[in-house]
């Protein structure tokens, strides 16, 4: 059977044609078809280009930066360490949220915090958060974090 021609299949590109105008003619990044968007920052003729493209740029690389700080945003602070400080009673409050259940007690935590007599010898003058831990004000600002 000789070929003569191929006729590729008809792509759905946006099209938004009319004769009111409000479109633009752009060309596609992927494919470089002619389409109309609504957008002026319109890249893809196609969902389909856009799926293309994504993949390539994944393919090299080029999203890795972005994939690395969504990581790094989800991250949740790790459990600090006996003798770990903190710098300041609201540091320590956020630490306690993110590990602890903590609700309703904002107000109560950093004020019990900024309470405390700056003297981490004196045993007595600690706040108590749970039967886990505590903390000891060593300075203004530095709380240090204390397991039983
Ligand atoms: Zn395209």
């Amino acid at each position: 059977m000789p070929i003569i021609s191929y006729v590729p299949p008809k792509k759905n590109i946006h099209d938004n044609r009319t004769p009111n105008g409000g479109y633009y003619t752009a060309k596609c990044d992927n494919c470089g078809t002619e389409f109309y968007p609504k957008r002026s920052n319109a890249k893809y003729c196609t969902p389909n280009c856009a799926l293309i493209s994504h993949r390539q740029a994944v393919a090299s690389g080029k999203t890795a930066k972005i994939e690395k700080q969504k990581a790094k945003k989800s991250k949740k602070p790790k459990l600090a360490e006996d003798g770990s400080y903190f710098i300041g009673a609201n540091n320590v409050y956020q630490y306690l949220k993110a590990n602890y259940d903590t609700r309703g007690q904002k107000e109560i935590i950093i004020q019990s915090l900024l309470s405390l007599v700056t003297d981490v010898d004196d045993v007595d003058d600690a706040y108590f958060f749970n039967d886990k831990i505590y903390f000891r004000r060593e300075s203004e600002r530095k709380y240090y974090l204390m397991n039983f």
